[in-house]
């Protein structure tokens, strides 16, 4: 049976990459982007070249409604959700007190609500057909806490904080939730650091370079295929983050 899976986040980046793999490996993949509608139409059309198929799907799922929106439309088209990848994210980078209480609901709904509400709105599917498998996009500063990242860290530690403890309650049920926590990887997320700053990050990889959006999306073909691995934080950063 072909497997279906929804994507957020989508459009750009790390996101991107993995709607492209899986969708290549045969899996039936819903894109789902908010404001980068372009950039969604052109991965449709990328892939249509190649004779594959995908839906992309405009949605805000910082929000319930839209979450809601996305996961219907994927029911009654394709009946089941097996694998949904909670990737959408957003970062900011300033000092903890300019932060502002418009900065905390902005970063919190994107990063950690949409992962509340979108497995919500999946997670009676995947209990139904016993089967299924989560996967929440964190980050090394979830695990170690970024200076001048403070809200986004927080938003991925409280990922993490539900990816452990959904574990738990859904094992029973054969659903499978993990978190993959990149170091930094190459995507418009980054392009707020200056050449010379990525270079010096670079020299505090152990690899000795930043990682790409394949590297990512390589670890969740891994867990796609694997039946034993849940609640783990799984780390890939080239070292730099060694706990
Ligand atoms: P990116 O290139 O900035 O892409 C972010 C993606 O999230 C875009 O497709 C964007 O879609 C989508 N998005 C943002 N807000 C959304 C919303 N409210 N509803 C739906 N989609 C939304 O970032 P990236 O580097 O690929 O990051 C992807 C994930 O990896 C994020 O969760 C990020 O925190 C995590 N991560 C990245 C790095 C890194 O070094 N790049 C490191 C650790 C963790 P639209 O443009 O269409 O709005």
């Amino acid at each position: 049976m072909v497997k279906v899976a929804i994507i957020t986040g989508s459009s750009r980046g790390i996101g991107r990459e993995i709607a492209k793999t899986l969708a290549r490996k045969g899996i039936t993949v819903v894109a789902n982007y908010n404001k980068s509608e372009e950039a969604a139409k052109e991965l449709k059309q990328e892939l249509e070249e190649e004779g594959i198929k995908i839906d992309i799907i405009k949605a805000d799922v910082s929000k319930r409604e839209d979450a809601k929106k996305l996961v219907e439309f994927t029911l009654n088209k394709y009946g089941k959700v097996d694998i949904l990848i909670n990737n959408a994210g957003i970062s900011e980078y300033k000092l903890f007190t300019d932060e502002t209480d418009e900065d905390w609901n902005k970063i919190i709904n994107t990063n950690l609500y949409s992962a509340f509400a979108m497995s919500q709105e999946v997670i009676p599917n995947m209990v139904h057909n016993k089967s299924g498998c989560i996967i929440n996009m964190s980050s090394a500063w979830g695990v170690v806490g970024g200076s001048l990242e403070v809200i986004y860290s927080v938003s991925k530690a409280g990922l993490d904080g539900l990816t452990k403890a959904l574990a738990k309650e859904l094992g029973p049920s054969n659903i499978r939730v993990n978190s993959i926590a990149p170091g930094m990887i190459y995507t418009k997320m980054n392009e707020k650091f200056s050449k010379e700053e990525l270079k010096e990050i670079e020299e505090e990889i152990p690899l000795g370079k930043i990682g790409k959006p394949s590297d990512i999306a390589k670890c969740i073909e891994w867990l796609l295929e694997d039946e034993y691995t849940t609640g783990q934080v799984i780390s890939i950063n080239g070292g730099w983050i060694i706990t």
